[in-house]
């Protein structure tokens, strides 16, 4: 079969079938072997593997995936793009193709009959706008995955991966840092899409830890302390968290604060993921 992430193929494919792109379904097709390529060794995908890969387009980089893995289940939303897949894949026994929303579905019970939860990798190209909630479903809903290898705005990247105390740390750094070590395996120019989209990607991988990175007793009060202290930035931690969601009063934050060595005058963003699980740990033993 002949590889499909090329300009002239990926036209050819396009024009036979009529296709029209979607914006609203962020439609830009990989045209590069070299960039697929490199994604496919920075995910570590060998034989032994097995693959989700959300919104496969035409097939670009399922074909590779295909090639690389022992087998893909690939979830493409767009009903058009179902009989292209059916003819542009027809070679590659290994893969199924699933037409539905990625959100919509059962992911455990996809993975527990269809792939293996001990050795299953997701790969995913997908609009930027879901890229984020979609990760997070994964994570929260603790779905058996080994790792997670998708191409996001190289901004949301940043911030996924970034240390307190500089600009880019927030909540979604401490989301993602309590399930996965981090790691950028490349940055994507527009011009290896068709069309070409407007910004600068990154191809990220999650590995997800065996247990998170800290000890937490009440996962709840830990997540909305984390986006209390973010949600005032210029505030201090002791006025930042007496107005925040969790309605905590001052004397207790104080007591709190003062027993886990924090500064009130810190501001959230200096905080390590350490610290708030100390004070989180604290705080949930008073409410
Ligand atoms: N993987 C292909 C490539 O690299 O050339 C296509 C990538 S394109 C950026 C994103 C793909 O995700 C499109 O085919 C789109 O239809 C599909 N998609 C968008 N939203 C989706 C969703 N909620 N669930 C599954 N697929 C989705």
């Amino acid at each position: 079969m002949d590889k499909i992430a090329t300009p002239n193929k990926t036209k050819e494919i396009v024009t036979k079938h009529g296709f029209y792109f979607s914006k609203s379904l962020g439609q830009n097709f990989l045209i590069d072997k070299n960039i697929i390529d490199k994604i496919i060794k920075g995910a570590r995908i060998t034989k032994d593997s097995y693959v989700l890969e959300i919104g496969p387009g035409i097939g670009s980089l399922t074909q590779e995936l295909a090639e690389a893995a022992k087998k893909v289940v690939a979830v493409e939303v767009d009903k058009k793009l179902i009989p292209i897949l059916s003819e542009t894949l027809k070679d590659y026994k290994n893969t199924e193709i699933v037409n539905s929303d990625i959100l919509k579905l059962d992911l455990k019970s996809l993975i527990v009959d269809r792939l293996d939860i001990n050795k299953t990798i997701v790969v995913g190209n997908l609009p930027y706008y879901i890229t984020t909630p979609i990760i997070m479903k994964f994570l929260e809903e603790k779905i058996p995955v080994k790792s997670i290898i998708i191409m996001i705005q190289k901004e949301v990247a940043e911030r996924m991966k970034a240390k307190e105390a500089t600009k880019e740390y927030g909540a979604l750094s401490i989301a993602v840092q309590y399930y996965c070590n981090v790691e950028t395996i490349l940055t994507v120019p527009p011009s290896v899409f068709i069309p070409q989209p407007k910004v600068e990607s990154s191809v990220i991988r999650l590995d997800v830890l065996d247990k998170p990175r800290v000890e937490v007793t009440d996962e709840d009060v830990f997540f909305q302390l984390v986006k209390d202290a973010f949600g005032k930035r210029r505030k201090t931690l002791l006025n930042a968290l007496s107005s925040g969601t969790l309605q905590l009063n001052k004397a207790l934050i104080k007591e709190a604060l003062e027993d886990c060595k924090i500064d009130e005058k810190r501001r959230g963003e200096t905080l390590s993921i350490e610290e708030f699980a100390l004070l989180a740990n604290r705080i949930s033993e008073e409410i």
